[in-house]
Parts: C-alpha cells; structure tokens; sequence
C-alpha cells in the first residue's frame, strides 16, 4: 500500500479515536500523530525504486510535511495555552518534520533517520523523557531491519502504544496511547489487505496474514487504496454524524 493512502486511513483511524472514543479530548495533534503513528512502520522501507511505490517521490508531498509540520507548530505557539497540549503539539511538528526528512533516496534516507534518530535519543536522555529516547532509538534502528518484518509485528505494535503510554504518563496528554496505537495498528491492517500480507507473530511463526485485494504499485491496485480510504472514511463519518445526533 502506498504512504499516501496509509496516511490517509491513519488519519481517519485519529479522527474516529478523538471523536468516538469516550473520555479522549478532540485534538489536532492527537489526529496528526495517529497520522505519523500509520507511517512508523515503513521506516523499514528499503529503496529509491520501492519508494516510488509509495507515492513519496514527487517532492510536493515532502514539502507538505514541512508545511504541516510549520503549522502545527505556529497554531501550538500562537493558540493552545501552556500546558500539556501545547507540548503535544510541538511533539507532533516535530513528527512531521521527521517524517519530511525521512523522505529521500535510499542512502540519505537512513542516514537522515539514523542522525535524527540518535538526536532525539540525546534529547529525550538529556530532558529525562524516556519515551522520547524511545522513539528517538526506534526512528534510528528502523531503517536498517528488512522490509516488512520487525516494524510489521504485533511486537512492534505494543512497543509503539508503549512508547505513547510513557509520553501519555510523562505529558500529562491523556489518549497518546491511543492515538498511537491505533494510527500504528491501522498500517499493519492496511497491508494485510495486500498481496504481500503482514507477518503479524513474527519471529514467532512466519504465517503471514493477508486478505490479498490489493497488489500495490499497479492500476487496480490503487484505485483499490483510493476506493477504500473513501469508505473508511464515510463510515468513520457516518458514524460521528450518528453520535452527534444522539
Ligand atoms: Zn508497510
């Protein structure tokens, strides 16, 4: 499955967290990070060739990450008051620009995550957020297991929701738990709906889930990922609009 449509169902999964599960506040940065959350596990993600597949080629949509990534910023510092948000939200501009820098060819790519990676591991040692080093250990060792397999395990799952329990502990931003694991999980459902499958219990056992709909890369393919972020999206909409009206 491309990047773009893995976004795109992280982002609907952030919406429907932050609008129908009870007792979590509705928040940008809460819906962005489940966003950042659904493209954690491609950090795996070998070559420039593959990378075409994931849509990230056309340098726009770098420079939307660096947009959002600005923006989310500049609202966390002119809107939201001191406090647990406002760090939040500087934590999910962070993420974004993370995400933008890790758009590149092959060599660079791991090279920028692995020096991004070991920055925000100093950070987090250095600010006592064990959560950050977490993720910052996470970013820098991704990019250098094998496609497809560690990052794609229900064992990298829990680690990712822990990692966000921590950040939840640490910031006071209740629901990170939630937003990032559910952002992360929506990715390795997405890809069980691909030829390939998901090696969930890996190393456990190597049986590989997958409900093949989607071959990745080609034209039904990815009028597939279009039709059902679509109705993702129209169900989690339909399913508000429900809750609303109650
Ligand atoms: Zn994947």
């Amino acid at each position: 499955m491309r990047g773009s449509s893995h976004l795109a169902i992280g982002l609907i999964t952030g919406v429907a967290v932050a609008y129908l599960v009870p007792g979590i506040p509705v928040s940008p940065a809460g819906i962005a990070l489940a966003g950042f959350s659904s493209l954690a596990p491609d950090l795996d993600h070998p070559g420039s060739r593959l990378s075409k597949r994931l849509g990230f080629t056309q340098q726009y949509v770098r420079w939307a990450f660096v947009v959002v990534a600005a923006g989310l910023a500049l609202y966390t510092h002119f809107q939201l008051p001191p406090g647990p948000d406002r760090r939040m939200g500087f934590t999910a501009a962070l993420a974004f620009g993370l995400i933008g820098a890790a758009m590149q060819g092959d060599s660079t790519r791991k090279l920028a995550l692995l020096f991004t990676g070991l920055s925000t591991l100093v950070a987090g040692l250095y600010t006592e957020f064990v959560w950050l080093s977490m993720l910052g250990l996470f970013v820098s060792v991704a990019p250098f297991t094998s496609h497809r397999s560690w990052t794609h395990t229900i064992w990298a799952t829990a680690l990712w929701t822990y990692i966000g329990h921590l950040a939840d502990r640490s910031l006071g931003w209740h629901g990170v738990a939630l937003f990032a694991g559910s952002g992360y999980v929506s990715h390795l459902l997405a890809d069980t709906l691909t030829k390939a499958g998901v090696k969930w219990f890996m190393p456990l056992t190597d049986f590989t889930l997958k409900l093949p709909l989607i071959r990745t890369g080609s034209k039904s393919g990815n009028f597939l990922e279009v039709a059902i972020c679509l109705g993702y999206g129209a169900a989690v909409l339909a399913l508000i609009i429900g809750t609303l009206s109650l």
